[in-house]
């Protein structure tokens, strides 16, 4: 089986050896398979072949990504992978959520159930693994950089670290998380702060890598997106392949919802599953280019000066993966839904009721399901998969604040405050009498 970089606008092909991110019109590239080579096994032999590898302890095996390497990067040596025994997240049966508000069911896919805490670390041990297999066969690249809303440094500098490669690391000052922020710092990577937002972390960070030694490890670079892809791989396998009718992912850069898109479109080509589902992309308000997009029916597109949201990792104005997200939402009868900051916070909260605990990007992603729920737009006779893209713990701000009814112009409706008493028996008794 043979994989190569393909121009998203023309036939031209790159071989996977070679640093490039963009085509020749600076056009996005993608990793194109030989399909065809993938029906030498048909579809109950990917089946068996992914059920018996669920039941191995090979290194590769555990890994939720290469344990579909065929499908992501198929000559890559398996001696060559750096996994931090990324994907097999769960998949969160929200039974009490669905019927509360009257849909076949919901799960939460919780991708931030990981190594470092959001779905990042699934495209950036493809991305890494490669930039080791290129080094090790004596590529001049010093470094690994990339621009980052918080999360894509955290998982650069884990698997970079582990791999024993440099990065560096460009993050907008004072914009993510405490959490965010020591995971790259922890982990080794050299961590600049500057005084702008992504966007212009992003436009620095490819002028800094123009001359390839430093490698660019951005969304754009679409080895990415094949890690990522196995999203929809793993939900498939889950639900006994099959996929629910709709399918609902924050987007902010728009390379998760491409990645989703991809990995649909390769379980429909191996014939894994029949039914195509309804991909649905949640944005905040303040950093909402797509949705604007998708209300125009996607005539024009125009660049939005983000502003700051609460769902920090989708404050992003400029999305580099736009054309691609058209095509998913073209090919998947998709919506986009914008949702506003007192929204996204009740979402988040109202869903950790169950027992979940949601970071606020997750939180724009349930808010657009309550939200199309009541307007009708998602029927009762619906199965829902949402789309959790990190861990609430690497959000406890945003979550304590909440809580503390202390997140300025939120009003929070699902607060669970403290009780505050003094060290006395019967004081707590009349108190939890209140509750009984
Ligand atoms: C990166 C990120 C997103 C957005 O993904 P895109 O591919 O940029 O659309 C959403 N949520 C979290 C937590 C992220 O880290």
């Amino acid at each position: 089986m043979h994989a190569e970089f393909k121009s998203t606008e023309s036939e031209d092909r790159y071989p996977l050896s070679q640093v490039i991110y963009r085509g020749k019109n600076g056009e996005l590239l993608e990793v194109s398979h030989d399909r065809k080579a993938w029906n030498s096994r048909t579809p109950q032999e990917w089946k068996t072949l992914f059920a018996e590898r669920r039941l191995s302890f090979n290194v590769a095996d555990l890994s939720g990504v290469w344990s579909k390497r065929e499908l992501v990067l198929p000559e890559l040596p398996e001696s060559d992978i750096v996994s931090l025994q990324e994907g097999w997240t769960p998949l969160f049966n929200a039974e009490r959520l669905a019927k509360e508000i009257g849909i076949k069911n919901l799960r939460v896919k919780l991708c931030g159930n990981s190594h470092t805490g959001s779905f990042k670390d699934l495209g950036m041990t493809v991305l890494v693994s490669q930039v080791n297999h290129l080094v090790k066969n004596g590529a001049p690249i010093k470094a690994v950089a990339c621009a980052s809303t918080g999360d894509t440094s955290a998982a650069l500098s884990a698997y970079c670290a582990k791999a024993g490669i440099p990065s560096i690391v460009f993050l907008p000052a004072g914009r993510i998380s405490v959490a965010q922020l020591v995971q790259p710092i922890a982990n080794g990577s050299i961590v600049l702060a500057l005084d702008t937002d992504f966007d212009g972390c992003m436009k620095i960070v490819q002028d800094v890598t123009a001359d390839k030694s430093i490698y660019l490890a951005n969304s754009m670079n679409s080895l990415r997106i094949e890690g990522q892809k196995t999203i929809a791989y793993e939900i498939a396998q889950e639900l006994g392949w099959k996929l629910p009718d709709t399918l609902i992912i924050p987007g902010g850069n728009l390379g998760n919802v491409s990645a989703l898109a991809k990995g649909i479109d390769d379980l429909l080509a191996l014939g894994l599953v029949e039914k195509k589902p309804r991909i649905i992309v949640a944005q905040s308000e303040n950093a909402n280019p797509f949705y604007l997009a998708y209300k125009s029916n996607f005539d024009k597109f125009e660049a939005v000066q983000a502003k700051k949201t609460l769902a920090s990792a989708i404050q992003i104005g400029n999305p580099v993966s736009y054309p691609k997200a058209v095509q998913a939402i073209k090919n998947y009868n998709g919506i986009v839904e914008e949702v506003s900051e007192q929204e996204l916070s009740d979402a988040a909260h109202r869903a950790d009721k169950i027992g979940l605990y949601n970071c606020p990007h997750t939180g724009v992603a349930l808010s657009a399901l309550f939200k199309l729920r009541e307007r009708g737009e998602i029927a009762s006779d619906e199965s829902v998969v949402v789309i959790s893209t990190a861990h609430g713990l690497k959000f406890s701000e945003f979550k304590s604040k909440y809580h503390e009814n202390s997140l300025e112009g939120i009003s929070p409706k699902y607060a669970n405050a403290i009780l505050r008493l003094p060290a006395d028996a019967n004081k707590v008794k009349d108190a939890l009498r209140r509750y009984a």
